[in-house]
């Protein structure tokens, strides 16, 4: 195969194609010395992409943005969006663009989009530009979390511009080429909903479920249901980030998307010691996005979708405030079933007890109160179902504080018929040894920005298989050094 023919992307833009009035076409700016930093070919073979093309400069060029690719149609997107609970009525791809829509080898219609591409209309005052150590941070953690099974928008590439970025200091900017089911976020239809022009929000609620929900086309509610799935969608994968122990940090309506994907990972962390409270980001002042407030900010930022989405809901206003407060009241309890079959699964439990709930609050409460790593606690349970409660202990200062749960825990294990070591082997399987630590991402990045990549790839590789111990990754599984107590991320950059 020529290299021409490798670059060829099928692509099929129904965005564009439908959604007229939530883009505007735009074109990348020019990178003058681009250099590719990290390439997922795993993730370019899934999209039916010739991974040797894309490694040569032509390839670069794509996935860069200096060149179009034939049947590509690059728009920035336009949303709006609650930011840290105040409303902004346009947002919108002011560094990004959707370079266009492939079906990838599952049949999977999948945006491949680039960040960090230059100013676009909706550029407010930013510059346009992203910097490499945010966009590997996007990278890495897009990758641990797809390895955790958790749904997440993935990094396909990530290109140095050869450019100097003015941040804090001048620092080498990069642009993002990501792949995810798609952009369509819940201030896609706050934005849709604020224009004078009802059709746009129908356009786009059509277009969500033609591509993530089609078998509702013939629903006799349909956008009734769309919502609900939504609901379920988030309910789902915020239990799934509390079960890891991550905080997204800043979790805005523009930021959560309808495809019940990860996405736009700034200044989010996994927690070391358990607490609630955890907070990583220099701009949540409040706490509004901590760890332990992701569930509610979940359902409240499904509260304005409801709000943007009412006019499709019932053709009387009254009425469709009705059925989706009805929906969203079911997010509590949603969100509670999803966390705690992962938590049982945590903990492996196989039966559901009534008294399984107060078994995991003790737990986590003795967590907290001993300041004990959330992961590594998890992970050194299967030992115990093994017969060696050393791992477990020795994670506490006082090791009898933790005795009496233990007993609980094991005394409850009798009561499901399962084979020891094939429990702990599947308590292996959902808790992970490596998570992306805060003081190990820092390093990776800090390197890379001055272009050692090889902790990265060291580091990447790990989180690529968490749930897999290997010996000489001791260091990717101990907590921050105390040191790093009060560690902040600093946004957008
Ligand atoms: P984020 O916090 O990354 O989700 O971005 C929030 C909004 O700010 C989005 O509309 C982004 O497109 C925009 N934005 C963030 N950084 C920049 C930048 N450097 N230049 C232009 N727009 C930006
Ligand atoms: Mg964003």
């Amino acid at each position: 195969m020529s290299i021409a023919e490798g670059l060829m992307f099928a692509f099929d833009n129904t965005f564009a194609h439908d959604l007229v009035g939530l883009y505007e076409p735009w074109r990348a700016a020019p990178s003058p010395h681009p250099a590719l930093l990290a390439f997922n070919e795993e993730l370019a073979a899934e999209l039916g992409l010739d991974v040797t093309s894309l490694r040569t400069p032509a390839g670069i060029a794509v996935l860069v943005g200096n060149v179009v690719p034939d049947g590509a149609s690059p728009v920035a997107q336009a949303y709006a969006g609650h930011q840290f609970g105040r409303y902004s009525p346009r947002l919108g791809d002011g560094r990004a663009l959707l370079v266009g829509e492939i079906i990838d080898v599952h049949g999977l219609r999948r945006d491949l989009h680039l960040k960090g591409s230059g100013r676009t209309p909706f550029a407010r005052g930013g510059d346009g530009y992203a910097a490499v150590g945010p966009m590997l941070r996007e990278y890495l953690i897009g990758e641990a979390m797809h390895a955790l099974g958790i749904p997440t928008t993935r990094a396909l590439a990530v290109v140095a511009t050869g450019e100097q970025i003015a941040r804090e200091t001048m620092l080498p900017g990069a642009v993002l080429t990501r792949v995810a089911a798609s952009h369509l976020r819940v201030g896609t239809f706050q934005f849709a909903a604020a224009q004078d022009d009802a059709g746009l929000l129908t356009r786009l609620a059509d277009h969500a479920i033609q591509r993530h929900h089609p078998d509702l086309a013939d629903h006799p509610h349909p956008y009734l249901e769309l919502f609900d799935r939504v609901v379920d969608a988030q309910a789902s994968l915020v239990a799934q980030w509390m079960l890891v122990g991550f905080v997204h940090g800043v979790m805005n309506t523009d930021n959560v998307t309808i495809s019940g994907e990860s996405i736009d990972f700034g200044p989010c962390a996994f927690m070391d010691a358990y607490d609630p409270a955890t907070v990583f980001s220099s701009i949540d002042t409040t706490g509004r996005y901590a760890y332990g407030n992701q569930p509610p900010i979940a359902q409240w930022n499904l509260a304005r979708l409801a709000e943007a989405m009412l006019p499709v809901l019932a053709p009387d206003p009254e009425v469709a405030v009705e059925v989706a407060t009805e929906i969203l009241q079911t997010f509590p309890e949603r969100y509670t079933r999803h966390w705690l079959t992962g938590m049982r699964s945590k903990l492996g439990l196989v039966d559901e007890l009534p008294d399984d709930a107060a078994l995991v609050d003790e737990l986590l409460a003795l967590l907290h109160l001993n300041q004990i790593d959330y992961t590594s606690f998890f992970r050194s349970l299967s030992a115990v179902v093994r017969g060696d409660t050393t791992p477990t202990r020795s994670l506490l200062a006082d090791p009898t504080a933790v005795d009496a749960w233990l007993a609980d825990w094991l005394a409850r294990l009798d009561s499901d018929s399962v084979d020891p070591s094939v429990r702990a082997d599947a308590m292996d399987r959902v808790n992970p040894v490596y998570i992306a630590r805060n003081h190990q991402v820092e390093a990776v990045l800090a390197a890379a920005t001055t272009g050692d990549l090889a902790p990265f790839h060291a580091l990447l590789d790990a989180l690529r298989r968490p749930f897999d111990e290997r010996p000489g990754l001791e260091d990717y599984t101990t907590p921050a050094p105390v040191s790093f107590a009060g560690y902040q991320t600093f946004c957008g950059t």
